[in-house]
């Protein structure tokens, strides 16, 4: 049986895996096991959801994975099935590029979760650069949608698919708005907790097309990634970078262009590409610390202090300017006020439940520690197997959770699809 690309889910036992959206996954007859058995998704595969034990797994990858970038409006058609990393490939190909996340392996549910890139303060979140969506809702019915053409009956399925679109959809293809591809200036190293704290202070200044990645695993790395587009807006950017000329362990790299970059470098042994584990992630959201810094910074080193073992980590990346704004029209990324998004990691040995007990209960403190800098949760994950999924889904989208309940209803009724 061919492989789930994911360390989570490579050794599951599969029921089936099947290739391409057929009729008969939408049969009444499917519905006799209701909420107990749906339907996994794979398109990149980078998430515990795309295959699990007794579960039918629908790849994306082998027939969903086509790449037509149209050179006169540079709008770009992706299939369902597409790696982050292929689409940036292919657009480099015509000077073009996308707003990524930090890798290159997640697929489409990167763009479908929301999609915050360190390109996103200039360019908004991946959802914002939607220009139409193709596929299945989970009752079998067709959906074309294209933005600008939306008939108010289809208002709300538009707005819930950029966002929510896994609890309802499958989509097997996205039209997505490209961007010219600029040289790009990183600043980067090893930090120790004090200057962590001031270049926390420095970026909740940064322009738009400045942004913070910081990742906390056994020491402290920083991304200041600088988008460079031309003379007058360098000169403005050099003056922000210059700040960062006296933390001694920085360096400063050009990069060709995004496509260039490669994020977390090996001597931060990060175990997320370690195949005797199984891990977890919880993404969440919150504004500028502003004044907070100092309380932030104590309390994560309280975290870390904690930490049950090696594999464990949190990052955060840095949102805002353009994903604060709604000109891209409403959609199911509620928290438009956010300006970052940091992510709890943790990670134990495959078939090891104590210490897989032992992770989670550390993501879960450690999130109960956060959550008065960090409120609100990006669901970029599905955690419908664990305790904290009702939770999450509440905290992810907030005062729009019982219009992605009704459209569950009217849409998925046979919750052929992963639950709410
Ligand atoms: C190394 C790494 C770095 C990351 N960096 C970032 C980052 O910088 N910014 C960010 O926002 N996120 C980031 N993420 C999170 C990532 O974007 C999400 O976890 C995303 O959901 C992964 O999508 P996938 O297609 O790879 O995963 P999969 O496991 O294939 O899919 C996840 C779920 O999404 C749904 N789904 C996927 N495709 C479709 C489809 N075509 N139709 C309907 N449902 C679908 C399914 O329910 C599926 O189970 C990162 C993840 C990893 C592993």
């Amino acid at each position: 049986m061919p492989e789930i690309p994911n360390i989570n889910s490579r050794d599951a036992k599969l029921k089936e895996i099947i290739y391409d959206v057929e009729d008969f996954l939408f049969n009444e007859n499917n519905s006799s096991k209701k909420g107990l058995e749906h339907l996994c998704v794979c398109s990149g595969g980078t998430t515990s959801s795309c295959a699990k034990d007794g579960f039918t797994t629908l790849d994306l990858r082998k027939n969903y994975n086509k790449i037509d970038l149209n050179i006169e409006s540079n709008l770009v058609r992706i299939g369902g099935g597409v790696i982050m990393g292929d689409l940036l490939n292919h657009l480099q190909k015509h000077n073009r590029s996308f707003p990524i996340g930090l890798s290159k392996l997640p697929g489409a549910g990167y763009i479908l979760t929301g999609g915050v890139s360190p390109l996103s303060r200039a360019y908004g979140l991946a959802i914002d650069n939607i220009e139409s969506i193709k596929g299945f809702l989970g009752n079998g019915t067709f959906i074309y949608l294209k933005k600008n053409q939306i008939n108010p009956e289809k208002q709300l399925i538009w707005e819930a698919l950029k966002g929510a679109a896994p609890f309802f959809s499958i989509i097997t293809e996205i039209e997505l708005n490209t961007i010219q591809s600029n040289p790009i200036e990183v600043i980067e190293g090893f930090v120790n907790l004090n200057e962590l704290s001031e270049i926390i202070k420095l970026s909740e200044e940064f322009p738009e097309n400045i942004s913070l990645q910081w990742i906390y695993a056994q020491k402290i790395y920083i991304y200041i990634f600088a988008e460079l587009k031309n003379n007058f807006e360098d000169k403005r950017t050099e003056e922000y970078l210059m700040l960062l000329d006296k933390f001694p362990s920085l360096e400063k790299k050009f990069f060709e262009n995004f496509n260039k970059i490669n994020f977390f470098p090996k001597e931060l042994n990060l175990y997320e590409l370690n195949a005797n584990n199984h891990s977890e992630v919880i993404s969440l959201l919150g504004e500028d610390l502003k004044n907070d810094i100092p309380i932030f910074i104590k309390c994560l080193n309280e975290i870390m202090d904690n930490k049950p073992n090696n594999s464990c980590y949190i990052a955060s990346q840095q949102l805002g300017c353009k994903t604060k704004k709604l000109n891209h029209g409403s959609s199911f990324f509620v928290h438009r006020k956010s300006t970052w998004k940091p992510w709890i990691y943790a990670s134990w040995k495959k078939n090891d439940l104590q210490e897989k007990e032992v992770a989670l209960e550390w993501i879960y403190k450690s999130w109960t520690k956060l959550k008065r800098f960090y409120p609100n949760i990006h669901l970029a994950q599905l955690h419908n197997h664990l305790n904290s999924h009702e939770e999450e889904i509440k905290l992810a989208f907030g005062n729009r959770m019982n219009e992605l309940k009704t459209l569950k209803n009217i849409f998925d009724p046979q919750g052929i699809l992963p639950p709410l």
